[in-house]
């Protein structure tokens, strides 16, 4: 008999967590208003809110800590992790960020003028932030193909070519660079494949305007290049990563996700204007440039998790994972965005709770409704996250209203998987019975998913 599939790790250590009552989580979640974001943890029993920085550390991770140089300037752990970068990135110049946002923040700073417009395959929800608040434009040059959850085509992240070139057409002049996300979170962790970046950086090329690549979960992009793009069968995760990078002009690195560490980002470029420029603003905004708002330790475990983390059996392992959440939904009936991507599972909640009308907001009523029944957090990334327009001040409602099961790194097993489907199943049982949403008593003017206070209607 064949072996079946198993984990290419074994478990060190562990983390006790705990079940609750639906009486104490109702209590919990009325105190939260409504936003999963102002739950405690210890509420929670399986935590899906994220993949960022939630990850399990490996031994390798745990014993480089030890040999954390805590120098201010010139630490041995800075030039551990800046030869880590360069020979994963083939970038020379690495800055360390505490984390990705402050990549953004520090380069942006730079590189961000008002009234500049910025085209990316679909901005992740901090990028686009950090571009709306310098009086910029962030527009989304995504596949009309990403909007259809039911159509299951490879690299449902690419760049639709044509919609870039109409924003690098009307707006010459004007494009400081292109903003390339792999895999692209916000339709649903979908690859890019190598053929879109090579037509995306040729077509860049022509209008003369770089490009960064948001680079989260490069790994994950390059395992779904490897098992399915043509020509790709045979390398190995660094190559294909390599030859990623070799089509962009410089990165920002959120090392929470495909790093697996806890905390930690960086930029990295060979265009020595953007690092001289970027350096200026992490001075101030992070720390010297060879800490960058990170303790050695950080930068010496980021070093390994990079070296650990482009190697196929890791992938392997945790997309596995999430295939089998969504070959769960598949046996349920519950329509998600397919293929399943690479870190989480985006549910279509306007497909599931189809008498809850968008204004009041589908997605965060599924994501109530799924702690509700099991302790389960997911997330919204839907109406809610989209903001309001920053001229109407509308809200938005063109995009994907969807639920987000993100599954951390080497954290939890196959059983908790199946209780997560399994409670899923339980509110799309009842669906029909759901008619009413949630409406805003309060929210932030950007980025208000993470304090926004709802009401229950
Ligand atoms: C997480 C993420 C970021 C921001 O990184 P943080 O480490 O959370 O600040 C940027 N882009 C993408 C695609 C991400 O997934």
């Amino acid at each position: 008999m064949e072996l079946p599939f198993a984990e290419s790790w074994k478990i060190k250590m562990i983390e006790p967590i705990r079940k609750s009552t639906l009486a104490e989580r109702e209590e919990w979640l009325k105190k939260a208003y409504y936003n999963v974001f102002q739950l405690k943890a210890e509420e929670v029993y399986i935590d899906l809110l994220t993949d960022s920085g939630t990850g399990s550390m490996s031994q390798g991770q745990w014993a480089a800590l030890m040999l954390g140089d805590e120098s201010y300037a010139g630490a041995t752990s800075f030039y551990k992790f800046e030869a880590e970068v360069q020979k994963i990135t083939g970038f020379k110049y690495v800055i360390p960020t505490h984390q990705g946002r402050a990549a953004e923040n520090v380069l942006f700073s730079y590189l961000v003028k008002p009234g500049n417009v910025i085209p990316g395959n679909a901005h992740f929800d901090t990028t686009k932030g950090h571009i709306e608040s310098r009086k910029a434009k962030a527009i989304d040059v995504t596949i009309d193909e990403a909007k259809d959850t039911q159509l299951e085509i490879p690299f449902k992240g690419n760049v639709s070519i044509e919609k870039l070139e109409k924003v690098l057409s009307e707006n010459k002049g004007n494009v400081p660079f292109m903003v390339l996300t792999v895999t692209n979170n916000t339709v649903g962790g979908q690859p890019v494949s190598m053929q879109n970046i090579r037509e995306t950086s040729a077509v860049c090329k022509m209008y003369g305007v770089p490009i960064v690549m948001d680079s989260a979960r490069f790994a994950e992009n390059a395992y779904f290049i490897k098992t399915r793009e043509k020509g790709y069968e045979n390398k190995t995760i660094k190559e294909i990563a390599l030859e990623m990078f070799s089509y962009v002009d410089g990165m920002t690195m959120s090392a929470k996700k495909d790093a697996i560490v806890n905390m930690g980002g960086f930029i990295a470029t060979n265009d020595k204007d953007w690092y001289e420029g970027a350096k200026m603003f992490c001075i101030p905004f992070e720390g010297y440039i060879t800490y960058g708002g990170l303790n050695g330790r950080d930068l010496n475990a980021l070093a390994v998790g990079l070296e650990e983390n482009t190697e196929f059996d890791m992938l392997d392992t945790r997309i596995r994972q999430v295939k089998h959440l969504a070959d769960k939904l598949d046996e349920y009936g519950i329509p998600y965005q397919r293929p399943a991507g690479g870190h989480a599972i985006f549910v279509d909640a306007d497909k599931v709770l189809i008498n809850v009308p968008k204004e009041e907001f589908p997605a965060q009523t599924l994501t109530c409704e799924l702690y509700l029944e099991a302790g389960v957090r997911a997330c919204e990334i839907g109406y809610i996250l989209a903001d309001r327009d920053p001229v109407t001040r509308q809200n938005r409602f063109g995009g994907l209203d969807l639920l987000r099961m993100a599954i951390p790194r080497r954290v939890y097993t196959d059983n908790h998987i199946d209780v997560i489907a399994a409670a899923l199943k339980n509110v799309y049982d009842r669906r029909d019975s759901i008619t009413r949403g949630v409406a805003i008593e309060w929210e932030a003017p950007i980025m208000r998913h993470f304090t926004v206070k709802l009401k229950r209607l």
